[in-house]
């Protein structure tokens, strides 16, 4: 039996040249090993949870999944990232526009409270590809009517330890019952406490699971 080496390459994945190509002018050349553990999972259309240490690289993990699925001709939301705070949205929003520097007019939009929500509804009219927020305003955006979710293929819990730290469940459990039930549900977090397998049963389908414990 031979030992295939675990792929490390993003060239190794079936991404798109252009794709593979802004990753190298990012000076990403390697994946990191969640990212060469989880992609090809995400690629392939599954659902997934991903344990891994903060730094590890896991909003590109989720990035390069959705955007692989993204039809950017229609204009309609097709991923949505919740995330526990502004500051971690805002992040994952820049991120998320970095690596879709490979493909023409990809909109992203940040959906967090503190900020009036009128201009974020005017903003959503205009049409956007994928929305980055906090499960409370993207809930408040839902109940006012203005994001429609009938589109969305991929639906992303970043960060999921903090944000049960921070009490979201019921907002996470309502905004996800708003989502199509055909869709690719994507978990991420940087530690394990028992709630996240509370959340996996009730909103993820068959998942695969990848976790890279910290060693000691
Ligand atoms: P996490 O969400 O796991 O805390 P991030 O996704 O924020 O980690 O990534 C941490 C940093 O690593 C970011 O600055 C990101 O740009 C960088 N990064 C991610 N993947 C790679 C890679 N494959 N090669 C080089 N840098 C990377
Ligand atoms: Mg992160």
């Amino acid at each position: 039996m031979t030992n295939k080496p675990t792929a490390t390459s993003f060239s190794e994945l079936p991404l798109a040249p252009a794709v593979l190509a802004n990753l190298a002018r990012l000076g990403y050349v390697s994946m990191t090993p969640i990212q060469a553990a989880g992609l090809p999972i995400a690629l392939a259309g599954h659902d997934l949870i991903a344990q891994a240490k903060t730094g590890s690289g896991k909003t590109a993990a989720f990035s390069l999944a959705l955007l692989a699925r993204l039809d950017a001709r229609r204009f309609d939301v097709q991923a949505m990232v919740l995330c526990p705070t502004r500051e971690l949205a805002d992040q994952v929003t820049q991120e998320i526009r970095r690596l879709a520097r490979a493909e023409e007019n990809i909109k992203v939009l940040t959906l967090c409270g503190g900020t009036p929500i009128a201009p974020q509804a005017a903003s959503l009219e205009h049409g956007s590809h994928i929305v980055v927020g906090t499960p409370g305003r993207i809930m408040d955006h839902l109940e006012r009517g203005s994001l429609a979710l009938d589109a969305l293929n991929t639906l992303v819990l970043d960060e999921a330890d903090r944000m049960l730290d921070m009490g979201f469940y019921d907002d996470i459990a309502k905004v996800a019952d708003r989502c199509p039930k055909e869709r690719q549900t994507l978990l991420f977090s940087a530690t394990y406490p028992d709630g996240i397998a509370k959340l996996s049963q009730r909103f993820l389908r068959n998942p695969k699971e990848v976790r890279l414990e910290e060693r000691h």
